[in-house]
């Protein structure tokens, strides 16, 4: 099949090698010269609602997908008219909002934290509670961190915080966070990974562990997981970030409408990557096998590229994968990942303290 997949970062450059037996064509689209993806596939620089690259992947691809949840809906909606789009523009719709996510969540009776629609400063003053902490943030393109505001009862409301529609979050005092990748085959089947610890640093992803403590939360998080698929008719692999209460119930934060950093580790430590599924699930090649996995972390290299050194100071005593998305350096960039997978979870534990102390 001809693959049409919007965005082309690091993550459509790994959907592209995980097609190893070389079955579909792949053609990336995206606005900047030198995307991950495009030294692997067919790049066609413009912009994601651009009428004439829309009209091409109409005409020339059998289906198309993302990499990146904010491509345009509009743009989306008109390309389903020609060929299959997963996930689809009403899926991506209710996943670039935060309110609608969040609506939903509520809707199907998942717990989330309490929230609140803010589209001005006299509605902050309405919900804030002043013994109450707060995340303010933008309903729409935030991610890793972006956009968010932290509001503790000393915060004095600046007027410039709010000049977009927003959501006020209360904030949560977690014990950990989850993520729970989810499959649906165009043919309807449905699947799950083990649920993945995840550990943040300044609200981007720093570090993913599989297993988690938490298998006794599997079956919830599953439940949750399916009942969002089948409520936005949802195609491929779609993952669902939880908070963990201390009480150890399952709080859901949002939805990411496509493969995640938080499933980089599939690649070595499952016999299925998140990668294949979501090409498998999307053209309906599915092999029916079983998740099986070993137990695995995931480090991810931000800002700046890790020296050779200590990449072969951790390669004397540990098996690791190292990534490079071929980016150069920036603050808060996300430039590649390291993984190291273990046959035992208690030696994995070990071997990650070695590792972080040797980063
Ligand atoms: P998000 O963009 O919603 O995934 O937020 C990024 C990170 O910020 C999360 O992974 C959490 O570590 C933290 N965070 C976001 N929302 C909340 C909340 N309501 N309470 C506590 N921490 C939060």
């Amino acid at each position: 099949m001809k693959i049409a997949i919007f965005g082309a970062g690091q993550l459509a450059m790994m959907m592209v090698q995980a097609d190893q037996e070389k079955k579909h064509k792949f053609t990336v689209i995206d606005p900047s010269p030198n995307p991950p993806a495009s030294h692997y596939a067919e790049h066609i620089q413009s912009q994601y609602d651009d009428r004439n690259t829309l009209d091409k992947i109409a005409r020339e691809c059998d289906l198309a997908t993302i990499d990146f949840e904010n491509v345009s809906v509009n743009a989306m909606r008109q390309l389903e008219k020609s060929i299959p789009v997963h996930p689809s523009s009403h899926a991506l719709e209710i996943c670039q909002d935060r309110l609608k996510e969040k609506t939903l969540f509520n809707k199907l009776n998942i717990k989330t934290t309490n929230f609140f629609p803010i589209n001005n400063i006299s509605d902050l003053n309405t919900y804030r509670r002043s013994n109450q902490s707060y995340i303010l943030k933008s309903r729409r393109f935030g991610y890793d961190g972006k956009n968010q505001y932290r509001i503790t009862p000393d915060t004095k409301i600046q007027t410039d915080l709010i000049n977009e529609e927003c959501i006020l979050e209360e904030l949560v005092d977690f014990e950990a966070e989850v993520s729970l990748i989810s499959v649906k085959s165009v043919n309807g089947n449905i699947y799950f990974y083990p649920l993945v610890e995840n550990t943040h640093k300044d609200g981007i992803l720093s570090m993913s562990v599989c297993p988690s403590g938490y298998d006794f939360l599997q079956s919830d998080a599953e439940r949750i997981g399916s009942e969002l698929l089948e409520a936005m008719n949802y195609v491929g692999v779609m993952v669902v970030e939880f908070f963990i209460s201390k009480d150890k119930i399952l709080i859901a934060n949002e939805i990411a409408p496509r493969v995640h950093n938080s499933g980089h580790w599939t690649i070595e430590g499952s016999n299925i990557s998140q990668f294949s599924a979501h090409i498998n699930a999307i053209t309906g090649d599915e092999k029916n096998d079983a998740i099986t996995y070993m137990p695995s972390v995931m480090f991810n290299v931000l800002s700046q590229h890790i020296p050779i050194m200590k990449i072969d100071s951790i390669k004397k005593n540990y098996e690791i994968s190292v990534h490079d998305y071929h980016k150069s350096e920036r603050e808060n960039r996300k430039l590649g990942h390291i993984t190291h997978t273990c046959k035992q979870n208690d030696q994995l534990i070990r071997n990650i303290r070695a590792i972080l102390e040797i980063f």
